[in-house]
């Protein structure tokens, strides 16, 4: 069998991904890199927002034409096949194999299966499972835990991947270390809100470590730099702060969503914090973590949101003054409370107010960046940048950043730099050194060239 995946979504799902191109091979298919070349597709899906669906439903729009043409098994896999409306897709374009986030593993089944496949339940199988190593890659994702114990009343996600299950802490560390041992140098832990990592019923029974001391287990297995993605301010203790500050693999990087800065529309999403709380948390963080770089989440135009809410937002902002954010305008979804219960608000609305947003962020951005300029940083440089001869690659704090190749620096790795130059969205620096080891002075940068190399990032 030839199969090809297609990922749509979030880090965990990409992780799935692996996850089941591994079991497809341990099965004897063959990964093919196009739909054309394949027999078997699996699309990976998402259901956070109304955008990715719509994507979802013209894919298997064309893939139904294809299997009109020629023998092709189709399947749905992630949050939005959990989903009734995704259901309804399903049998919609003749979708062949169904598969929840929590019956990844029933592919094996689904293969063997000679007619349509459907697992939907939430299976405990990832546990004592370790998915191989990505192949040739420095960094890699490490999932530690399942579904959500929160009920935002936007998300889909309780409703699609779960409760909360955290993982064994001996598969966590096992599969870091094959990851190590396959060259990986930054993990980046993963979970719908890593923080509660060991606070669900099982794993205190079973006296799993809390996430502060699963860091500092992490932190001290010998990998160069250790991030972890999604925090929820409810969750985030000071000791996280203290693991952080204490374990020099552990990057000074907190992605911390807030997504409003009005009490109001923050007990209208039931995120369980008021603005004061999460201050306190980022108070808090840079009492540890001083040069600490921080991110977040914000929804713009949550249903009931007034101006003034959204002035109380764009204050926070000030008041925290974040590197970079992610910012959506909020996206009605059937199965949500605030769908059942809300009315939308206009999107020229909510459009507009993202706009504000946004160039609020452009401006702490570029303050935060340029405050970078003259600096030392430690790059993780993946390869090549747009430009030739550049690398390209980010700080522990995340920043993208581009550099000339040196002598002796012209491949991935773990390198420092002197930053010399910086936009809203990027960093350009000059190599200085790789593992303790100085490079040879190289000319001065000419950042107007190099500013042509990179794409902008913005949310
Ligand atoms: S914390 Fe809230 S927004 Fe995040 S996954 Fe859980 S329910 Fe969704």
């Amino acid at each position: 069998m030839k199969a090809h995946l297609i990922t749509y979504g979030c880090q965990m799902n990409e992780y799935d991904t692996h996850l089941v191109e591994s079991q497809l091979v341990s099965f004897g298919a063959d990964l093919v890199g196009s739909v054309d070349e394949a027999d078997f597709v699996l699309v990976n899906t998402c259901a956070v927002r109304g955008k990715p669906v719509d994507k979802v439903r013209s894919l298997l729009g064309e893939l139904r034409k294809q299997k009109q043409q020629r023998p092709l098994v189709v399947g749905m896999m992630g949050c939005l096949a959990q989903l009734e409306e995704g259901q309804r897709i399903a049998r919609k374009f003749e979708v062949d194999v169904l598969l929840g986030p929590g019956s990844l593993l029933d592919i094996g089944k689904a293969l063997e299966s000679n007619e349509r496949f459907w697992s939907l339940q939430f299976k405990d199988e990832l546990h004592g499972h370790i998915p191989p190593p990505p192949t040739g890659k420095l960094q890699a994702h490490l999932t530690i835990m399942r579904g959500c114990d929160h009920h935002c009343t936007y998300c889909i996600v309780p409703t699609t991947r779960g409760p909360q299950v955290s993982r064994h802490p001996d598969d966590i560390l096992r599969e870091l270390d094959s990851l190590l041992a396959a060259g990986v140098q930054e993990v980046t832990l993963l979970g719908q809100n890593v923080n509660a990592y060991g606070v669900d019923q099982g794993a205190k029974l079973a006296g799993y470590p809390s996430f502060a001391d699963l860091l500092r287990l992490v932190g001290r297995s010998g990998v160069r730099r250790v991030k972890f993605t999604t925090s929820h301010p409810m969750n985030f203790t000071e000791d996280v702060a203290a693991a952080m500050a204490e374990t020099p693999a552990v990057c000074e990087f907190v992605h911390l969503p807030v997504q409003s800065g009005s009490n109001r529309v923050l007990r209208r999403m039931a995120r369980e914090y008021t603005r004061e709380k999460y201050l306190s948390h980022i108070a808090e963080i840079k009492k540890h973590l001083p040069h600490v770089v921080l991110a977040t989440d914000i929804i713009v135009g949550f249903p009931g949101e007034t101006e003034e809410d959204f002035q109380e937002t764009l204050s926070l902002y000030d008041e925290v003054g974040y590197d970079s954010a992610y910012m959506f305008i909020y996206s009605p979804r059937p199965g949500t409370p605030s769908y059942k219960h809300f009315q939308d608000l206009p999107r020229e609305l909510k459009t507009e107010r993202l706009q504000r947003l946004i160039v609020k962020q452009k401006e702490w951005s570029a303050r935060k960046n340029a405050g970078k300029v003259g600096t030392i940083q430690e790059l993780l440089l993946r390869g090549d940048a747009h430009d030739a001869g550049f690398l390209e690659g980010h700080t522990r704090g995340n920043h993208p950043t581009v550099v000339p190749k040196a002598l002796g620096a012209t491949g991935p790795g773990i390198y420092r730099a002197r930053i010399e130059h910086a936009t809203p969205h990027m960093l350009y620096g000059r190599l200085i050194g790789q593992d303790g080891q100085d490079l040879p002075e190289l000319p001065r940068l000419n950042p107007e060239a190099a500013a042509l190399s990179s794409p902008l990032q913005m949310a």
